[in-house]
């Protein structure tokens, strides 16, 4: 048991906290620094869990080696302590203390949270099942993996971005793939319905089973597979079994401790929680964006990124001796944007992407290359381009000047750059 101060710790070995430590140190060299991980391993990038390292037809494999964000020598350049497999399990406001799982106590001057989210798991009979995979860390990809080495089949539980990334990638690894999901097309949370029926007909042409308008009743272990039964009576007998079914911010350490989370913790524009020493960045809180007039929580790697860097920097406060003048706080106001391949076709999206909103697409190919509109009053608020890359900065412009889509000509937005 041991008992330390550290004028900065970061709760949360992702992204945001390898981005936080890194906007530290650009502002201060010197002050004592903590990370602190659950997960065994150093940060490390999450996208290529479901992309790059299942390669498709032509492509090259990431490298393992490649997934890591910081390593040891950053560490120790940088005079940075970590201790990884860690949990912090308590905080204490009043002595700016916290816990450990191995009872080691941690003085704070600063502390930043970003402990990111945790998959939503199915609270059905076999929902906790070993055998049954959620999919979130490194350690879910390698167990998945080489499931899929021996496996001949699979289901995949979830019809968003993550399913659909793992379902293409077990088809690309030569399973048989069923995916099984309560909406009637894929991506529905963002996709108007016709590009997600669209993509829908791409998976099927591709040998993916589609069980949509159904959910999972319970999970079984037979043997060396697994039963899947569902709400419309299917019986899904397969070797693999995945869950995608979204995450839920991790946000227990500080709400017990009584810090706000509505949901992730709420911070204000600098990451201040309602707790002047604690902030929080990425996926484990909601923010307010001044751009969209509305708050936050993104669940994105290029927000983990900016944010935490971002609010990193905020929490720095060099030496007075450093110093010639007091650094200001600076807002955090990027809107962050997301890419993925699914059935052969590249997205990209940015702003608000509320399916209740107006939708409205201009083609160059039907459903295959052009650009998403989402509008409130006229005004875009958020877009997404298929198959057309580089258009999220001419994208971001067009939230931030809330430009009326009818000033743009049809199908100047598949021209412009
Ligand atoms: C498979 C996959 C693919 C993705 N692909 C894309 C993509 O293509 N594009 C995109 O924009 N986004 C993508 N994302 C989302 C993106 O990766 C996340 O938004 C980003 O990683 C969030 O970073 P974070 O640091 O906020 O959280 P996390 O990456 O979740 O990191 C939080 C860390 O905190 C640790 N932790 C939690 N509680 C504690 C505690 N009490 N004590 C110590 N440690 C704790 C967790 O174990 C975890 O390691 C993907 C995510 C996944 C899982």
């Amino acid at each position: 048991m041991t008992q330390q101060f550290y004028k900065y710790i970061v709760v949360g070995a992702g992204l945001a906290g390898a981005s936080a430590i890194e906007g530290i140190r650009e502002r201060d060299p010197e002050g004592s620094i903590l990370l602190l991980g659950a997960e065994k391993h150093p940060p490390y990038h999450r996208p290529p869990l479901s992309k790059g390292l299942w390669p498709k037809k032509g492509e090259d494999r990431s490298k393992l080696s490649d997934l890591f964000i910081l390593n040891k020598d950053y560490f120790l350049t940088n005079k940075i302590h970590w201790k990884f497999a860690t949990h912090a399990i308590s905080l204490d406001r009043e002595k700016k203390t916290l816990t450990d799982n191995f009872s080691n106590t941690y003085h704070y001057h600063k502390l930043l949270l970003t402990t990111g989210g945790t998959p939503r798991m199915l609270d059905i009979p076999g929902g906790n099942i070993p055998a049954l995979s959620y999919f979130r860390t490194l350690d879910d990809f390698t167990k998945l993996f080489k499931e899929a080495q021996h496996g001949k089949n699979a289901v995949v539980v979830g019809g968003g971005l993550l399913g659909c990334e793992l379902a293409e990638a077990l088809t690309a690894k030569g399973l048989e793939v069923t995916m099984l999901f309560p909406e009637a097309t894929l991506c529905a949370k963002i996709f108007p319905d016709e590009v997600g029926r669209s993509l829908l007909q791409r998976f099927r042409s591709r040998g993916i089973h589609i069980c949509s308008e159904d959910r999972p009743v319970s999970f079984e272990q037979k043997d060396d597979h697994i039963l899947t039964r569902t709400f419309s009576d299917r019986e899904l007998l397969a070797d693999i079994a995945v869950v995608a079914a979204g995450i839920s911010p991790e946000d227990s350490l500080g709400k017990s401790a009584g810090l706000q989370a509505s949901h992730g913790y709420d911070v204000n524009e600098f990451g201040q929680t309602s707790d002047p020493d604690i902030y929080a960045a990425g996926d484990c809180c909601n923010f307010p964006s001044a751009t969209l007039s509305k708050r936050l929580r993104v669940e994105h790697w290029e927000s983990a990124k900016e944010q935490g860097k971002q609010i990193g920097r905020n929490i720095a406060m060099p030496s007075s001796e450093a110093l010639a003048q007091p650094l200001e706080k600076e807002p955090y106001t990027h809107l962050s944007a997301f890419s993925t391949n699914l059935g052969g076709i590249s997205f990209e999206g940015v702003g608000d992407l509320d399916i209740h909103l107006e939708t409205i697409a201009e083609w160059d190919i039907e459903y295959e290359k052009g650009i998403l509109y989402f509008l409130s009053e006229g005004k875009i608020r958020g877009v997404i381009s298929c198959n057309l890359p580089h258009k999220m900065a001419w994208a971001r412009e067009l939230i931030k000047t809330q430009t009326p889509l009818r000033y743009l000509g049809v199908s100047s937005s598949l021209e412009s750059a």
